[in-house]
């Protein structure tokens, strides 16, 4: 395999200190133990509080243990699940619950978020961001078991000790738990914090364009016609409003526009604030308002994947277009259309380096060591270029062996600082094809754009002038084009 030596990279034995690793792991350790007891034990404490002040069956905890777990894995060890146990334990031991109804709640809690863990590990991180057409119809069916298996813990507990009805109990239990799993999973599967997000900007991210505010309002003004209506059939009144909501905005928001629609009909059903006409002491009730709220929110998050896949075969689609296949760089014409565009708004506040490169005797590579190894170079230069620079600049692959860097610099010095530690990057690149050490040198044409306007094609012709004059003037150089040479160009 052809492999590329990078200058200044360190070594794996360097990279992995045995010595460094040990208390690093017990530390993690320790803080799997207190993040998931933390996160766990607030959002136990928090269904415990409202379940009692509104009897309703808002219950976060488990969605959130089993979310948590997938989605951060480290966190899935013997700590992490003994600080899962810990949080439940001192929520419902704080609460005024004996030990041993506290340990078999949390026995209950924890082997139900368990069994969806391992059963939803099994699918891959497609479907656990809702990023495929089934993905949400996949995740309920895992979700089914873990809730039956918390529910028949449970009910061994509420049977023994208040004497229920078994079945009613799993019924009502299994019911609340799907509810809860549906309503808050999706949202934290999918939602990332602002210091997870990519820093670089993705072709499917600058597609991205703000979006409209009404459907927000609009699905506002159909819960608050829900609520002054009532009846049995108010909580689709929100369903057109929702699938507006899942056709305009990502999978996250629309999971967390769900997540806050089904979370508000079950405390504004246990408040009596949305009368549904029906006896909510009789359990077939509870259990059919805990499955149409859980089910509430399937519809529009299987459309809002579906717009998500949608979208990702755009974005796949806008990047093939634009992008050139063997390097990975930006193509000739996404280049030029992005830097007309960067020209156009003018350089900023602050100035660009224009660099256009060639490669030296690249001809003599591919006669030398054939077309493949050739490309291999082609590719390491192009890892090179790409290393160089950060998300607000631009690199392409004009064709052939020719490149163009546009980054955005302070001032000419600045800009010249660039271009030399490009020139002295590409020629210290070692290509390791099958043995043979490779290496390539590359002649570059610059110019430092200030503040001041500059005609565009006068400026591409300028630039390749001035590649010309360094390939004349020996190669692995670098020729500046002045602006008063840009201004005769112009002319
Ligand atoms: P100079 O220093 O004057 O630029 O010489 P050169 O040999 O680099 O320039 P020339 O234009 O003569 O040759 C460019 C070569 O690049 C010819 C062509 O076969 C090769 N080339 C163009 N595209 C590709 C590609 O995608 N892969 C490979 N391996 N070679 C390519
Ligand atoms: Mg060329
Ligand atoms: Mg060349």
């Amino acid at each position: 395999m052809p492999t590329i030596v990078p200058t200044g990279v360190r070594s794996d034995d360097e990279r992995s200190a045995p010595a460094a690793r040990r208390p690093v792991a017990a530390l993690d350790m320790v803080r799997a133990f207190l993040l998931v007891g933390a996160m766990v034990g607030s959002a136990a404490a928090l269904g415990l509080i409202t379940r009692h002040a509104f009897s309703v069956a808002f219950w976060p905890a488990n969605a959130i243990l089993a979310g948590m777990m997938l989605r951060a894995p480290h966190l899935s060890r013997s700590a992490g699940w003994a600080g899962a146990v810990t949080g439940f334990l001192l929520a419902d031991l704080i609460g005024g619950q004996t030990p041993v109804l506290s340990g078999w709640f949390a026995a209950a809690n924890v082997a139900g978020s368990l069994t969806v863990f391992l059963l939803l590990r099994r699918l891959g991180p497609r479907d656990l961001g809702l990023r495929r057409v089934h993905s949400v119809l996949r995740i309920s069916v895992g979700l089914l078991p873990g809730s039956l298996v918390a529910a028949a813990i449970g009910a061994v507990m509420v049977v023994v000790q208040f004497h229920g009805s078994p079945t009613q109990t799993i019924m009502t239990w299994t019911a609340s738990e799907i509810a809860n799993y549906l309503i808050f999973l999706p949202a934290i599967l999918t939602v990332r914090p602002p210091w997870q997000r990519e820093r670089r900007a993705t072709i499917a991210a600058t597609a991205r364009k703000a979006k409209p505010i009404w459907p927000i309002l609009f699905l506002a003004a159909s819960c608050a016609l829900s609520v002054y209506c009532d009846g049995p059939g108010c909580m689709m009144f929100p369903m057109p409003a929702l699938l507006l909501c899942a056709l305009t905005y990502s999978v996250s928001t629309a999971a967390l526009i769900t997540m806050v629609l089904g979370s508000g009909y079950m405390v504004a059903i246990g408040l009596g604030m949305v009368d549904i006409g029906q006896d909510m002491a009789i359990p077939r009730m509870v259990v059919s308002i805990r499955i149409a709220v859980a089910f509430l929110a399937l519809v529009p998050l299987t459309i809002s994947s579906a717009m998500a896949v949608r979208d990702d075969l755009m974005a796949q689609l806008q990047r093939a277009a634009d992008h050139d296949g063997l390097t990975g760089l930006l193509n000739r014409r996404a280049f030029e259309h992005r830097l007309h565009q960067r020209l156009d708004r003018g350089a900023g506040a602050e100035g660009l380096a224009l660099l256009w490169l060639d490669l030296d005797h690249f001809k003599a590579i591919n006669d030398r060591y054939g077309h493949p190894a050739g490309d291999a170079v082609l590719r390491a230069v192009a890892a090179t270029i790409d290393a160089s620079c950060r998300p607000e600049d631009l690199s392409a692959r004009l064709g052939g062996e020719e490149f163009a860097l546009a980054v955005v610099t302070s001032d000419a010095t600045a800009s010249a600082v660039v271009a030399e530690r490009l020139r002295e990057a590409i020629a210290a690149l070692v290509v390791d094809w099958h043995g043979t050490a490779i290496r390539a040198t590359a002649s570059i044409g610059a110019f430092h754009l200030d503040r001041r306007p500059v005609d565009p094609p006068a400026l591409l012709r300028g630039l390749d002038e001035a590649l010309y004059r360094a390939k004349h003037g020996g190669r692995n150089r670098i020729e500046w084009l002045d602006a008063s040479n840009l201004a005769r160009q112009a002319a």
